[in-house]
């Protein structure tokens, strides 16, 4: 029996320039009963808008979302989410943040207040229901947002990114007690779809995780797991799934989309989120003891104790700009990262801008735009612009910020904070 059904599911946004971007496209998924379900992807790759439209939030354009056999056209009652923001009321005490879930759906005063105390007896949250959010830590705030979900009963919950905002071990700790409310039946949820950015957290949870590819959003991978739990995270079984799970998340090499496959090749290429120091560091840990030049990517996250989401944009940065390559869940480092590791700082700079000329057409082309411009200087807007025809506004600032540290470290092209113009490097026009 399944709980929620996917079928041909597509979306699309309109750009900026009023054109149609696919964000989801033709996606079938499928939420058996008794079910936990993990989603793994490259930020962008539209796993919270598939969670939304399950919710019920947002409806897809194309093919067919159904819970219990029944058309999702707007929030269910039976399906409830909870965000990696918490998405508290700052002005209503823990206890009402937690009602309004049964506010909603009308359920009287009494019978609210009753089953608001238990469930924030269950969650750990006793005695805190007067209390602000403000007067609460991160965990105890995401643990009112959970309190929130489940005191509706749901059916399903949908989480997204529940535990990214929370420190390691307080995202453990709050997981773990997810799971033991969920193993040990004291919730009568009977299926958990979680959007996730970590490896581990998937694994150590769900009973199959989906992978999703970027631009447009699909289902790409899908990996059972049938380990009873709770697992053990270092047990030999765990980490070969980890291992599996990574090789998966980096078969498709990005070098092949820097040599000319559509991702890179044009101006509308998310840049991944990660600067210049994070490339540096990373590739200085790569090529240094014990690695040499050769690591297993989770060997490589546990050294550098950074969480995948700032280490998979530095790996696609590394394959992007030529310095590494990262193939079924291994990276190792080229000649050309051999050499840039092994220059001085001025001639790592220059082999950076020249990567970037060569593999980053955002970079290549406003630096061909300003030198044909007289004055030599152009106001970012009209990159904003350009990218806001493949973006979010949000998204667009982020990639041009991204093109304009990579740029000005490379000395590719300046930029002057004040009037917010990119300029012919200084080096050039003095
Ligand atoms: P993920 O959760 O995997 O990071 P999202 O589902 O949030 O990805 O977003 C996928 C893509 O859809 C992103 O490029 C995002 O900018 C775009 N997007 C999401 N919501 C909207 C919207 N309301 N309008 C336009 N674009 C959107
Ligand atoms: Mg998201």
């Amino acid at each position: 029996m399944n709980l929620i059904e996917l079928q041909g599911v597509a979306k699309s946004f309109s750009a900026a320039d009023g054109s149609a971007r696919t964000v989801l496209s033709s996606v079938d998924f499928e939420l058996a009963d008794g079910e936990i379900v993990a989603l793994l992807g490259k930020s962008g790759s539209g796993k919270s808008t598939l969670l939304r439209i399950i919710a019920g939030l947002i409806p897809a354009d194309h093919g067919r979302a159904a819970y219990r056999q029944q058309a999702i056209h707007r929030p269910v009652a039976g399906i409830a989410m909870v965000f990696q923001s918490f998405a508290l009321f700052p002005w209503l005490t823990v206890q009402q943040n937690v009602e309004l879930g049964l506010e909603a759906q009308g359920v009287p005063a009494a019978e609210r207040e009753k089953r608001a105390d238990a469930v924030l007896e269950l969650i750990g949250l006793a005695g805190f229901g007067g209390a602000l959010p403000r007067e609460l830590s991160g965990g105890m705030k995401q643990r009112v947002g959970i309190a929130r979900a489940l005191v509706t009963n749901p059916d399903i919950l949908l989480m997204d990114e529940a535990f990214s905002a929370l420190d390691v071990l307080t995202g453990e700790t709050l997981r773990n007690d997810m799971l033991a409310l969920w193993d040990g039946d004291k919730i009568p949820t009977k299926g958990i779809l979680i959007v996730s950015h970590n490896i581990e957290e998937a694994v150590m949870m769900a009973d199959r995780i989906i992978i999703l590819a970027s631009d447009p959003g699909r289902i790409r991978d899908e990996v059972h797991i049938r380990l009873p739990r709770p697992r053990n995270a270092d047990s030999v079984e765990v980490r070969a799934l980890i291992d599996e799970v990574y090789g998966l998340m980096t078969q498709h090499p990005v070098q092949a989309a820097a040599a000319g496959a559509p991702e890179s090749a044009h101006a509308g290429y998310r840049l991944p989120a990660t600067d210049v120091s994070r490339i540096e560091g990373v590739l200085d840990m790569l090529a240094g003891a014990p690695f040499n030049g050769h690591a297993d990517l989770p060997r490589l996250a546990e050294e550098a104790e950074l969480p995948d989401e700032e280490l998979f944009p530095t790996y696609e940065a590394l394959a992007l700009l030529g310095l590494a390559h990262v193939d079924h869940g291994d990276i190792h480092l080229t000649p050309l990262g051999q050499h840039y590791v092994d220059a001085d700082q001025v001639r790592k700079q220059e082999m950076f801008g020249q990567q970037l000329l060569t593999h980053v057409p955002l970079a290549a082309h406003i630096r061909r735009d300003l030198e044909s411009e007289p004055s030599g200087t152009l106001p970012d807007k009209r990159y904003l612009e350009l990218l806001e025809e493949f973006f979010e506004a949000e998204e667009a600032q982020r990639v041009l910020e991204v093109a304009i540290e990579w740029g000005r470290y490379g000395e590719v092209y300046g930029y002057d904070f004040h009037t917010s113009r990119l300029t012919l490097p200084e080096s050039e026009t003095a």
